[in-house]
């Protein structure tokens, strides 16, 4: 549905059953589950969606290994059966990820260990290869009856540098498991969108929206774009804003009706590196390691480049938060003791991000010790108003049991029952997963008249939805861009399927251009101009998008103009996928 269609069905019909605000992975979870049980659901997104923390974690799809030295072992169980989940329903997005901690103690950790159990010490301490043993143990224990992955191994120190030889020498062994990554995950967080939008023809989103109650205790949804006021009538609330949950409250709660905090969010920041060295080094694993402080750090390949991260600081207003050059610091630091051979240059860096942490308020004064889990309370204002579910805390790789309790608390309220279980639907392009892939793509890329090697690019960014692009792209002439392997019939699929509003929309979020730092100034102006083209903007309205975006990806991620432009060569004026497109 389009947004004007939208604001006006709301104007004829204000009444609907939710209005969940927060558009991050949690919100749009639980707006998928309550569209599936048939519920007339609004979203309401302040920016883009998946533009807060859900664009900013590690990319890992993982139970926790160090949440259990926490005692958080409830968590590390349930995230672990939802990253089984999600490698079965999101096998285009998320894929068994090998990873390796270098050990450089055998004992340590395990004493810590016990007196933190015991509530005498909250300091974060090394970690010794027993304590590493032991969490590993617990890990393969809690998988053991879906054994979808190998379970972990040790290895001595002698062929842990045969293996990875650029590693620290100090090491005294190392061991390897397996957890797994998310390679789209805000890619991930619009199909989960389209689903309860195919689920329920009544469940609605926008974003660059924002809900507020008036002084009259009435409910206005105000549109960003257009500049609409619309009165809604739901008959609930949740508030899945995630870092910004506080100061969501504000905005619908009277001051008497708040709660205390209920939000302690830390930043957390990452590098995207562009370094041959470091990628080959890795060997294709993650290596989780701890710095020399004690914090666990994380390097893995990443779409050809390597991600580097994180820091963890606390923050009180997620709104602006960025990679500061003290958290680029520590970040190489840590590099520089785990690979103290590799050299990264300042101009390798190709793409810097940072978000908050939604975690719980709390006054522990080491960060990484505040509890990840995740839970919900409902706030009952006495003054008439409606009542707000709150979801507090919760990681990106368990949205979808976070959003099944949201949903559960919400219908048993609203007195609804629930028709649907997500626990085994596979999401967006996950459907219809083919068993034998090169099959697939032959069929599809022949019935749409694509290359093979265009088609399997589209697999590799869509799943299975690739064929609905494909044949979009078949349909019309196409042009190729600056970067060989985008055409502009998959831009435009994007734009009027995506709910696409600004540039950073296209560039950050439905593609990874910018952030597997392949984006150039060539190709963004080449997207701004057919964005401009869809949306009809003059030329004043493209310029100021053009500013907009430029002043974002260099304030948020440390990428100028001068980086884009040197980007532009070696240029190359033909796109190769398309040849048979048409
Ligand atoms: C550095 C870092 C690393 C992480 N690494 C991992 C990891 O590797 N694996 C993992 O599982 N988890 C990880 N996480 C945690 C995970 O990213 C988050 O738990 C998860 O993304 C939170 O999603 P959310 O929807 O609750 O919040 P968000 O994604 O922040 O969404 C909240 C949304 O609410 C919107 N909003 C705010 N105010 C309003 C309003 N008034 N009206 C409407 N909308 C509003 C915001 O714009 C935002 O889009 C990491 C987090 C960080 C920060």
């Amino acid at each position: 549905m389009k947004r004007e269609e939208i604001l006006d069905g709301l104007r004829q019909s204000p009444k609907v059953d939710v209005c969940v605000i927060g558009g991050g992975i949690n919100g749009i979870s639980v707006f998928r589950e309550l569209a599936l049980q048939g519920l007339n659901v609004l979203l309401i997104e302040k920016h883009d969606y998946c533009s807060g923390a859900s664009s900013a974690l590690s990319r890992m799809v993982h139970g926790g290994l160090r949440y259990l030295e926490n005692g958080e072992f409830k968590l590390v169980q349930e995230s672990l059966v939802e990253r089984d989940r999600l490698l079965r329903n999101a096998p285009h997005y998320v894929a068994p990820l090998p990873t390796t901690v270098p050990v450089f103690d055998i004992f340590s950790g395990l004493g810590n260990g016990i007196v933190r159990f015991l509530g005498l010490s909250r300091r974060p301490s090394r970690r010794g290869a027993v304590a590493i043993k032991a969490g590993l143990s617990i890990y393969d224990f809690l998988t053991r009856k879906r054994a979808l992955m190998p379970r972990h191994q040790f290895r001595g120190r002698r062929t842990t540098l045969e293996k990875w030889p650029a590693l620290n020498p100090d090491l005294k062994s190392s061991a390897t498991y397996f957890d797994a990554w998310v390679s789209h995950p805000e890619r991930l967080g619009i199909e989960l969108l389209h689903d309860g939008f195919l689920a329920d023809t009544e469940a609605k989103a926008l974003n660059y929206a924002e809900l507020r109650r008036t002084e009259d205790g009435r409910y206005h949804v105000e549109d960003h774009i257009g500049g609409a006021s619309v009165v809604v009538e739901p008959a609930m609330i949740i508030n899945a804003t995630g870092g910004w949950i506080d100061i969501a409250n504000e905005t619908l709660l009277a001051p008497e009706n708040r709660p205390a905090p209920l939000m302690g969010g830390t930043k957390g920041s990452h590098l995207i590196i562009d370094n041959a060295d470091l990628r080959d080094a890795l060997a294709d694993h993650m290596i989780y390691y701890e710095n020399e402080d004690g914090r666990i750090c994380i390097l893995f390949p990443y779409l050809g480049k390597v991600l580097v991260g994180s820091t963890d600081i606390r923050v009180d207003d997620p709104e602006t938060v960025r990679c500061e050059a003290d958290e680029r610091n520590y970040i190489l630091q840590s590099l520089a003791f785990v690979l103290p051979d590799i050299k990264i240059r300042p101009e390798e860096i190709v793409f810097q991000f940072a978000g908050v942490r939604p975690l719980p308020a709390s006054t522990d004064s080491f960060t990484g010790r505040i509890p990840r889990d995740h839970f919900c309370t409902v706030v009952e204002p006495k003054d008439g108003g409606l009542p707000v579910l709150c979801m507090i805390g919760g990681k990106w790789t368990t949205f979808r049991s976070f959003g099944e309790l949201a949903a559960d608390m919400t219908l048993e309220r609203l007195g609804r029952q629930r028709r649907v279980a997500t626990t085994d639907r596979p999401i967006g392009g996950g459907r219809a997963f083919p068993t034998n892939t090169p099959v697939w793509l032959a069929q599809v890329a022949t019935a749409k008249g694509l290359s093979g090697a265009h088609m399997a690019e589209l697999f590799a960014r869509y799943g299975t939805d690739a064929e609905a692009v494909a044949g979009f792209i078949a349909a019309g002439p196409n042009v190729p861009l600056p970067h060989t392997g985008y055409s502009v019939r998959e831009f435009q699929f994007l734009i009027r399927d995506e709910a696409v509003e600004h540039l950073d929309d296209l560039l950050l979020r439905r593609t990874t251009l910018a952030v597997s730092g392949e984006l150039s100034l060539d190709m963004m102006d080449a997207v701004l101009d057919l964005l401009a083209q869809e949306k009809r903007w003059t030329s004043a309205q493209r310029a100021n998008e053009r500013t907009r975006f430029l002043t974002l990806l260099d304030e948020r991620h440390g990428v100028d103009e001068d980086m884009l432009s040197a980007r532009n060569e070696p240029r190359s004026t033909e796109c190769d996928t398309t040849a048979k497109s048409g």
